[in-house]
């Protein structure tokens, strides 16, 4: 049974779209405690805070840097309440996702406690995802989302962002209907069908089947460094065994497994 704490944060302005996404994120902190703290904080300066904040994580209209998300997680399982699903969370910063920019006005962000990259990256606790599985499966219901309408941070920002990390259980997620993970998978590794430097139109190609799936990616003909950041973020999450941002057949595999499910145009063809 799912019990949420409330716990506000001033930190929310109006919504102006519905709720299409959830994004879950880690916290990158030491503790919950301050990161529950920071994300309440109508001034949360940055020394008193410190992580891996950016520029680009700050609203334009909110320079003081105040942050916040609709839940936290703990590690122990227990879910509080920051901000009301109606209004807008300050979780995402610059972000696109699906040729739209601006994920916040229209997704749910759930910050889960975990100190990330600048803490080891330590193991998700089974009680705290339990308690997540529970979150989105109520969250999914009330807004009638389907479960890829659930994506991480590095998704959104995969340029700048590593969350909620290569360590999160998104085929546990998927395996309790709240995610989506590739049915087909051949075998690890195989050719290089994409790698930094290369250009044409294949390039294109990958570029394209990547922008269907719903990265922010240029069509631009390169691999260039954005290329290399989404295929990094897509591999951190669906093939996180090796994170290198080089396009072999398996990673192919699995985009074009996940367009194929999800219905989302031809990605181009996989030879192993
Ligand atoms: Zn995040």
């Amino acid at each position: 049974m799912l019990t949420v704490i409330d716990h506000p944060s001033p930190n929310s302005d109006a919504r102006d779209r519905a709720v299409a996404l959830v994004v879950l994120h880690y916290t990158g902190m030491a503790t919950g405690k301050a990161a529950l703290a920071r994300l309440c904080d109508v001034a949360p300066i940055a020394i008193r805070y410190p992580g891996p904040w950016q520029p680009a994580d700050i609203d334009p209209n909110h320079a003081l840097g105040r942050v916040s998300a609709h839940y936290v997680v703990e590690e122990d399982g227990r879910v509080f309440r920051l901000v009301d699903e109606k209004r807008r969370a300050w979780h995402a910063g610059a972000s696109s996702w699906q040729g739209e920019e601006g994920v916040n006005a229209r997704s749910i962000g759930i910050e889960i406690v975990n100190g990330g990259h600048d803490f080891g990256l330590p193991d998700f606790p089974e009680a705290q995802i339990g308690a997540v599985v529970a979150l989105l499966q109520d969250i999914l219901t009330r807004h009638a989302l389907q479960p890829e309408a659930v994506i991480g941070h590095s998704d959104i920002a995969p340029a700048r962002k590593l969350d909620p990390g290569e360590k999160f259980p998104w085929a546990k997620l998927a395996a309790a209907g709240v995610s989506i993970w590739p049915r087909r998978v051949i075998p690890p590794g195989g050719q290089v069908v994409g790698e930094p430097g290369e250009a044409g139109a294949g390039v294109v190609q990958l570029q394209k089947a990547f922008a269907a799936f719903g990265y922010g990616i240029a069509l631009s003909g390169t691999y260039d460094a954005q290329t290399e950041a989404v295929v990094s973020a897509f591999q951190r999450r669906f093939r996180p065994a090796r994170i290198d941002g080089v396009c072999d057949a398996e990673t192919l595999d699995c985009l074009a497994d996940l367009n194929d499910q999800l219905g989302l145009g031809d990605a181009p063809p996989v030879e192993a």
